[in-house]
């Protein structure tokens, strides 16, 4: 049996808010096993996207315990918790937030380069990945001149590009129209499952959440399992 590629152990996290202490996070337990893929329900405001966050180490919580790969991460300095989460994670959010000013391309060669690779290499990968996702045409274009179907599809594959083991999205086509959602989601899943990855994505859509290997929904700052009762 290997490692949970997710544990979350009783965290918590406040915010403070005009002088009051926010609970957002309750005490959350969870286990994202290898190739496990999980759907995060929760209405708006119920800290999903903080709960990400602090899986992907880009947040602390106040308090309790984060294993990615069965390291522990929260006893971590930045820098190593930098490193854990070049080698182990990758993130989407919901819009792209990718690089403006890059290509689709160098959106994708660049996090590789930062992780060691030569340009060469670096390259190489990035245009198998882009033919992957579709978007052999498109590789030189700007994020502006892609469409948001498109953006997408960078973004995920550059949460892929340096084989993570975890993939956190963050209601990834809650942006997008029906039509090109569907076929975008139906890519990351084919993506995720294709490489073996562990993914939580929050989701506000039942019909996608139904395609993942299980549900937990936030409900007033702690995980529940299964989707809500009508
Ligand atoms: P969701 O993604 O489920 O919509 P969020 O995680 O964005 O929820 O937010 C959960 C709660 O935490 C909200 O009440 C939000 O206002 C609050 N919150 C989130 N981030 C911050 C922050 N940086 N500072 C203060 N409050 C925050
Ligand atoms: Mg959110």
């Amino acid at each position: 049996m290997s490692e949970p590629a997710l544990q979350l152990d009783g965290v918590v996290k406040s915010f403070s808010q005009a002088g009051r202490d926010l609970p957002v996070l309750r005490g959350l337990d969870l286990d994202l096993r290898p190739g496990e893929m999980v759907a995060l329900l929760g209405p708006s405001g119920s800290g999903k996207s903080t709960l990400l966050h602090i899986c992907g180490l880009l947040d602390r919580p106040d308090g309790g315990a984060i294993r990615i790969a069965g390291q522990e991460a929260q006893s971590l300095g930045d820098n190593e918790r930098t490193r854990l989460r070049r080698e182990h994670i990758g993130f989407v959010y919901q819009y792209h937030h990718l690089l403006p000013e890059f290509s689709a391309l160098e959106n994708l060669v660049v996090p590789q380069m930062i992780a060691g690779l030569s340009r060469r290499e670096a390259t190489v990968r990035a245009l198998k990945l882009l033919e992957t996702v579709g978007l052999s045409e498109r590789t030189d274009h700007r994020p502006a001149r892609l469409s948001g179907g498109e953006q997408q599809r960078v973004a995920i594959a550059r949460a892929l590009i340096n084989a993570p083991r975890l993939l956190l999205a963050d209601e990834p086509t809650g942006n997008l129209d029906p039509h090109t959602a569907d076929a975008v989601f139906d890519l990351l899943v084919k993506l995720v499952r294709g490489a073996g990855l562990a993914a939580l994505l929050a989701t506000h859509n039942y019909e996608l959440a139904a395609r993942m290997d299980r549900v937990v929904r936030l409900e007033e700052g702690v995980l529940v399992e299964g989707p809500p009762a009508e």
